[in-house]
This record gives structure tokens, C-alpha cells and sequence, in this order.
């Protein structure tokens, strides 16, 4: 059996520093039983050609890092990934910005690494490869005569086809997702979207396996909801919790990136609602909204910063007071183990994206509660994380009176009912967190050679 290859657009910390984050502890005890590689982005720094992986020993894994010219990088990642193909897959068609350049770097990248990675893997190696920025990598390896077996999960949503087809290269990258073995999303809802893209583009043929027969070979097909590593999170909020006070109004929190996909300014307009509808609740609840800037060289993200905070002023000149305040808004990351304690604190955590692959917030928020006396999840309907939690109160963020009447709910719910629905949340997290997810997508990609299917029983 060959070494696992992970491939995604940035690459875990060559020094361990900043493991937290999901995927890193999701792939680390997999990676580290195979004598496994992780190849990820970087910005150019060494004098290497900028052609060559330049690895790194980590004691659990290896890493090769691979360097891109800051043109080349700002073009295919801040250009074609999140400037085109974000903003599609996001159903934000409104924001694409095509250039020729951004696709062509995006297919250079594509090229390049593959190159590299097909000196260094095996015929009985598994690639598995990250997310939208590297969709092309698979119908590249194969270009060079590359057999192993090479898996993609999707991370963000995909949307319908007619959306998917605003993206000018649309036919192309759907061959190109049909080169892959497996191919993994996140739900349900986008399955289905894939399956008709592919039925329509390709011809593709479901099959009754659920697979999709297409140009005469079978491409494999999964729904894998990605997790949280959820004891960790819940841990790390009872340690913060027996250091830290309860705040002194009940709190309603929203943590997000600052992305237009996230519905921030609709979740203000729905509190906005529920303040001036329940005005005995002035001065008595807060909203806390962490949301660091990101991709801040794209227009559309300026954008959006600027109507969250002239939406976020309006309603404090309209309500505050000057004991109260009603919006509290930080405009920067915070530490993992301060974030798990607020929202433990919180009576409310308030997820309203207007269109996410999963929404890992909504899983942190219910991770981080204390079940003896929990706070309530209000969750968009149109993030992923909502198939798997029906416990939560499902909303649609565009309708501001139905984000204010789950406010006033979550807020009035009943212990016994808060309890009922954060146990229902909590244990089917427990069952399916992040090592439950990378365990089903690797033995997916595995059970497609089934003779080597040992290592992973453990
Ligand atoms: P996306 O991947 O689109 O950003 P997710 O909700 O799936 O959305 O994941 C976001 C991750 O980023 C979560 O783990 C969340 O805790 C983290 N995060 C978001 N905002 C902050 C912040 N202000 N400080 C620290 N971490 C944050």
C-alpha cells in the first residue's frame, strides 16, 4: 500500500503551530499511520525554482510546500478561485469577475503541481485532493499517465445548473471533475446538483449504486458532511468557561468570516426587527459579532465590510443607549479557546448564511454549550450544516421577521426544551465529527481497490 498524498491549497504549519484547525487534526492520525504527504501552497519565500516542492519533516507527517510567484498566486487564488469561482459556487453570480489571465493561472497551477506530484507518488498511492482552488489536478495527473487513485471533496456548495454555467470554463471543469475516483460533498442538496451537471454536460449515467457511469468509467459519488473535532471544542469551552465570568446581559453571537455568503447584513436586519418589535428585550440582550476580514484585496469583500458597519452604526444610534449597546462588533480573528467560550456563554448563536457548503460555526456552537443549561442554535436553511440539524430553529435569512421571530423564540424557549434540542444536536455531532468524516471519505477511496482495505481498520 503507498503513502497518502493530501493536496490542498495551503498547507498545515511546518512546525506544528496552528494544528487546531479541522482538517489538520482530521488528517494527522491518517497521514501519520501512512508515512503520509501533505503538498500545499506558500508564498514564494526560498530561492528554490518555483517549480520544485521543497520539503519539510514534520514528526507526524511530511509537508512540501509549493511556492508561487506572488502574480501567479494573486491570479489564481485571489483571481480565478475567489474572484470566479467563489462567487459562482456561492450562487453569487452578480459578483463573477472574469479575466482570461485569472483561468489561465488557475490551469498553470494545476499544471505545475502536477508535474511534482507525479515524480513522487505510486501506482498504489491515494491522492486526495482539496476544494475548488485545485479542481483541475486530477485531469492533469491522469495527462501524465498517473494511476493511483485520486479523490476530491468539494468544501464549499455547488450550486444548480444553470448557476454553475455563468462560469465561462464550466464544460471544462466539469470533465475535469469527472476525472477524479471519487468525488465528495458536502450534502445532499449538492449531489444532486453534481449529478445533473454531470447528466447534462457529460452524459453522465447514475447508476444503482449511486455512482455516475461516464465516457465509460465509473466515477464515485458521496455525501461527506464535514465535522469539528467535537469533544476537543467542547473541552476547550468548559476549560475557558471555569476562567472566565458569565457576561452580564444575555448574548446572542455570530461568528463568520467577513464573506458576502455569510448573510451578515440580513442577520442584522432581522435582530433590527426583533429589537423594534420587542422592546422590552432593549437593554436587556446584546449582539456580539466577530467577524475578521478576509480576501480584503477583493472589491466585493470592501463592499461588504462597509455595509455591515453602516448597518451595525444605524442600529446603535437607533436603540443604544448610554449604558447599552446594542451591537458589539470585532473586526478581527480571536483565539480558538476564547471563541469556544463565548459561545458558550451565549443564549443565542445565530449561523445565516445565504448559501455555505457546511457552516462548521453552527457545529462549534453546540459543541461549546453546557448541556445542563444550553444556549439555542438559529440556522439558515440554506447552509449545509442544516440537513444534519433540524434541532436547531432552521430560518431563512432574507425574511427579517423570520430571523426576529426565532430571536424572540430562542430567547423565551423553555430549559426542558432547550435541553431536548441541544441533546438531539450534541450527540449526533459526537457520532460524526471530523475523524468520522476523514475516516468515510478515505475508506470510500480506499474500498475502490478493496485488496488494500486493512489499514484503515483500526
Ligand atoms: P468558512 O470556512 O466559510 O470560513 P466555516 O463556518 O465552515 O466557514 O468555518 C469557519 C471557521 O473559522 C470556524 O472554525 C470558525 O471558528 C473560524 N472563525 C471564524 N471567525 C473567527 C474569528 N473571528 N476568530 C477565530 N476564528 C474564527
Amino acid at each position: 500500500m503507498g503513502r497518502l498524498v493530501i493536496v490542498s491549497n495551503r498547507a498545515p504549519s511546518v512546525d506544528g503551530a496552528g494544528d487546531s484547525g479541522g482538517l489538520v487534526v482530521a488528517l494527522k492520525d491518517a497521514l501519520s499511520q501512512q508515512g503520509g504527504l501533505w503538498i500545499g501552497g506558500a508564498p514564494k519565500q526560498s530561492e528554490n525554482p518555483a517549480d520544485e516542492l521543497n520539503f519539510h519533516q514534520r514528526p507526524d507527517f511530511e509537508i512540501a510546500l509549493f511556492e508561487l510567484e506572488p502574480e501567479l498566486y494573486r491570479d489564481y487564488y485571489l483571481g480565478y478561485s475567489n474572484s470566479v469561482l467563489w462567487p459562482a459556487l456561492h450562487g453569487r453570480v452578480d459578483l463573477i469577475d472574469v479575466q482570461p489571465h485569472y483561468s489561465a493561472a488557475y490551469r498553470k497551477v494545476a499544471r505545475r503541481l502536477a508535474r511534482q506530484i507525479a515524480r513522487i507518488v505510486t501506482h498504489d498511492g491515494m491522492i486526495w485532493v482539496h476544494d475548488y482552488q485545485l479542481i483541475p489536478l486530477a485531469h492533469e495527473l491522469r495527462k501524465l499517465g498517473v494511476t493511483s487513485r485520486i479523490g476530491f471533496f468539494l468544501h464549499i456548495p455547488l450550486p444548480d445548473l444553470q448557476t454553475f454555467k455563468a462560469i465561462p470554463e464550466w464544460q471544462e471543469l466539469a470533465g475535469c471533475l469527472a476525472d477524479y475516483d471519487l468525488l465528495g460533498l458536502q450534502t445532499q442538496r449538492d449531489l444532486g446538483h453534481l449529478i445533473n451537471i454531470f447528466r447534462h454536460t457529460l452524459r453522465g449515467e447514475l447508476r444503482p449504486n449511486g455512482n455516475m457511469g461516464i465516457n465509460g468509467r465509473e466515477v464515485v459519488l458521496g455525501c461527506f458532511p464535514i465535522s469539528i473535532d467535537v469533544r476537543g471544542f467542547r473541552q476547550l469551552a468548559v476549560d475557558g468557561a471555569a476562567r472566565t465570568a458569565p457576561p452580564s446581559v444575555p448574548r446572542l453571537i455570530g461568528v463568520d468570516r467577513l464573506d458576502y455568503s455569510k448573510g451578515l447584513p440580513q442577520r442584522l436586519l432581522g435582530y433590527e426587527t426583533f429589537l423594534s418589535q420587542n422592546p422590552e428585550f432593549c437593554n436587556k440582550v446584546g449582539l456580539l459579532q466577530i467577524a475578521p476580514p478576509t480576501r480584503d484585496d477583493v472589491d466585493a469583500y470592501k463592499a461588504i465590510r462597509s455595509d455591515l458597519e453602516h448597518l451595525a452604526g444605524r442600529i446603535n444610534g437607533r436603540f443604544g443607549t448610554i449604558e447599552w449597546t446594542p451591537v458589539q462588533y470585532i473586526h478581527r480573528a480571536l483565539p480558538r479557546d476564547d471563541l469556544a467560550v463565548l459561545y458558550r456563554y451565549s443564549r443565542v448563536g445565530l449561523v445565516t448564511p445565504l448559501f455555505d457548503g457546511m457552516n462548521l460555526v453552527a457545529k462549534e456552537y453546540v459543541a461549546a454549550q453546557d448541556e445542563a443549561d444550553p444556549g439555542v442554535l438559529i440556522l439558515s436553511q440554506f447552509a449545509g450544516a442544516a440537513e444534519e440539524m433540524s434541532d436547531a430553529l432552521i430560518i431563512n435569512p432574507h425574511d427579517p421577521q423570520d430571523v426576529a421571530d426565532a430571536i424572540r423564540t430562542a430567547l423565551q424557549m423553555p430549559l426542558a426544551e432547550r435541553r431536548q434540542r441541544h441533546g438531539a444536536l450534541y450527540s449526533h455531532l459526537e457520532k460524526h465529527d471530523v475523524a468520522h468524516w476523514s475516516a468515510a471519505f478515505l475508506k470510500r477511496l480506499l474500498a475502490i481497490e478493496k485488496a488494500d482495505a486493512e489499514w484503515l481498520e483500526r
